[in-house]
C-alpha cells in the first residue's frame, strides 16, 4: 500500500538546523492496523506528517498505490491527499460552525466542491457507524470530547481512504472514551479493510494494534512483523 524509503527531516537551516527523522524505511500493507510508538519527541508526529504528504521530507522517497509522492507537485500532493488519506489528530480539528454531519461530509465536500445528496447520505450513515446517529445536527461545541474524537474518525473515512493516519487520537480523552474510540477504530479496520497508523503514549492503545513500530530518536528500533504477507513485497504497490 504504501512504501517509504530512507526518510529524512531536518527543520531550521545551519547552526540552528535539527535532523530529527534519520533514514526512515517503512512498508505499511493493505488492512494493516500499526501503532506508532516512542518517546514525546521521538518525530511520530512528523513521519505521521510526512507520510500524510502534508510535510515534504528532507531526503528519502514515498511511494502510495503506485504514485510517488516526494517526486509529485504541490497540486497532485493536495489530490492524492483528499481522495486517498485520512487524518484524525489528538485535538479533533473539527470546524466549530459546523453540525457533525456538515463536518463528517465536508472532504468530499471540498474535494468535490459542491455537496451532494449521495455525500449528505454517506456522512450520516458514517456517523450511524460510529455510533452518532442521534447527534448529526449538532455542532462540536454540544458533543462530549469522546464524541468529537468519534466525528473526526467518521469524517477521515468519508473519502473511503486506503490509509487514515491517526495522531494521538485519544491523547485527550479519558480511559473510557479512549478505549471506545480505539474499539471503533479496530472494528471499521476489519469491516472495510482501512489500513490505520496511530501514533500513541498509550499502551492501552497499540496493545489493540497488530503491529507496532517504535520509533527512537528519529529513528525505528523495531517495526514489528508486519501481519499481513504482501507487506513485505510491497513497494509502492
Ligand atoms: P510527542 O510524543 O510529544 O507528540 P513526537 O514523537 O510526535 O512527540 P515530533 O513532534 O515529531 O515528536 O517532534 C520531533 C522533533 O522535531 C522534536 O524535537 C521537535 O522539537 C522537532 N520539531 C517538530 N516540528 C518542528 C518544526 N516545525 N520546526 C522545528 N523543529 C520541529
Ligand atoms: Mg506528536
Amino acid at each position: 500500500l504504501m512504501s517509504a524509503r530512507g526518510l529524512e527531516k531536518t527543520f531550521g537551516e545551519g547552526e540552528a538546523s535539527a535532523k530529527v527523522l534519520h533514514g526512515i524505511d517503512l512498508d505499511l500493507a493493505p488492512g494493516e492496523l500499526a501503532a506508532l510508538i516512542g518517546p514525546s519527541g521521538s518525530g511520530k508526529s512528523t513521519l505521521l506528517t510526512i507520510l500524510g504528504t502534508l510535510l515534504k521530507p528532507s531526503a528519502g522517497t514515498h511511494h502510495m498505490l503506485g504514485v510517488d509522492l516526494t517526486g509529485a507537485s504541490e497540486a497532485e500532493r493536495t489530490r492524492f491527499r483528499n481522495r486517498n488519506l485520512g487524518f484524525v489528530f489528538q485535538f479533533h480539528h473539527l470546524l466549530p460552525d459546523l453540525t457533525a454531519l456538515e463536518n463528517v461530509m465536508m472532504p468530499a465536500a471540498a474535494d468535490a466542491g459542491r455537496e451532494t445528496a449521495a455525500m449528505r447520505e454517506r456522512a450520516a450513515e458514517l456517523l450511524d457507524a460510529v455510533g452518532l446517529a442521534d447527534r448529526r445536527d449538532y455542532r462540536p461545541s454540544a458533543m462530549s470530547g469522546g464524541q468529537r474524537q468519534r466525528v473526526a474518525v467518521a469524517r477521515a473515512l468519508m473519502n473511503r481512504p486506503a490509509l487514515v493516519l491517526a495522531d494521538e487520537p485519544t491523547g485527550n480523552l479519558d480511559r473510557q472514551s479512549a478505549d471506545q474510540v480505539m474499539a471503533l477504530i479496530a472494528k471499521i479496520n476489519e469491516a472495510t479493510g482501512c489500513c490505520f497508523l496511530i501514533s500513541t503514549h498509550d499502551e492501552h492503545i497499540s496493545a489493540r494494534c497488530r503491529r507496532k513500530i517504535e520509533l527512537l530518536d528519529g529513528s525505528l528500533v523495531g517495526q514489528g512483523q508486519s501481519t499481513i504477507s504482501s507487506a513485505s513485497s510491497g513497494a509502492g504497490a
